[in-house]
């Protein structure tokens, strides 16, 4: 998948260290005749400002010889990408226990931004896709590449830039309309739909008329492929917000398995 705005990020990655810390780093190549400085400083400013478990922790910005580089924590277990590539491969489903236990981990760290993010402000990730999911080491899933996300101000709420990668938008981001914490809530039910099915996103900008449940295999449970279908509806006040989602029962149980494992 290629972003629509493109990126400017190269991935690096440090081996395991047996004498100290092993971080993450991503070097900043600018485009050439391409001024991506004010995207940079933004998901700079953004993972920055963001502290949760969910979200890959930013450390700092290291300047050497006018390169750029973004210093974060390193997630050792790889991508979802990665993830569903190895289950695709064998064949196997990924077990629903599994699902949802990223599923919830994702739900915070969006809730995070969308709403805890500094208070008054709210960040809207905008690239919501397998690859920018990551597994630490211990296996928590972290939400990285904040490079297209936006911070909207309270009286804003809506952003119209389209960015965002194929596959994984909204139909109003697809169409050019004014869309907000909505649209990261379409790609998230893009990703569960992706796990549970192991098929390639097939919605983007398109009004489906084939209710999702039916895609998803019927191993799933009634909670899951519902939850799917709520969050892949066309129209975006329909979707429920990740609040909506934090006070449903099955979400909070979902919650309790996982902070109950060892
Ligand atoms: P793109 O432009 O394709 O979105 P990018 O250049 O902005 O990519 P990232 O999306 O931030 O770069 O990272 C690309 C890949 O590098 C991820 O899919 C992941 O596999 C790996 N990666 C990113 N951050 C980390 C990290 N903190 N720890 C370990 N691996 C990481």
């Amino acid at each position: 998948m290629v972003p629509v705005c493109p990126g400017y990020g190269i991935k690096e990655r440090l081996g395991e260290g047996g004498f100290g810390t092993v971080y993450a780093i991503k070097v900043v190549k600018l485009s050439p005749g391409m001024s991506n400085l004010d995207l940079l400083e933004e998901e700079i400013y953004a993972l920055s400002q963001l502290s949760h478990p969910n979200i890959v922790s930013f450390i700092e910005v290291v300047e050497h010889k006018s390169v750029k580089h973004i210093v974060m924590e390193y997630c050792g277990r790889g991508d979802l990408r990665k993830f569903l590539n190895f289950h695709l491969e064998l064949c196997a489903t990924v077990p629903e226990s599994r699902i949802k236990s990223i599923f919830v981990q994702l739900l915070l760290a969006l809730h995070h931004c969308h709403h805890s993010f500094f208070g008054e402000w709210s960040l809207l990730h905008r690239d919501i896709k397998p690859e920018n999911v990551l597994f630490s080491e211990n296996g928590t899933v972290k939400l990285g590449d904040f490079g297209l996300s936006k911070i909207l101000e309270a009286s804003q709420q809506q952003a119209i830039s389209f960015v965002g990668t194929p596959g994984y938008l909204a139909p109003e981001v697809f169409a050019g309309k004014r869309y907000g914490a909505k649209a990261d809530m379409f790609s998230l039910g893009c990703l569960l739909y992706e796990m549970c099915a192991l098929d390639a996103p097939i919605f983007s900008g398109k009004d489906n008329k084939q209710p999702i449940q039916d895609r998803i295999p019927d191993t799933f449970s009634p909670e899951v492929k519902s939850l799917a279908g709520s969050l892949l509806q066309h129209e975006p006040s329909k979707r429920p917000s990740s609040a909506d989602l934090l006070s449903r029962r099955y979400v909070a149980e979902w919650l309790r398995e996982i902070s109950s494992r060892p």
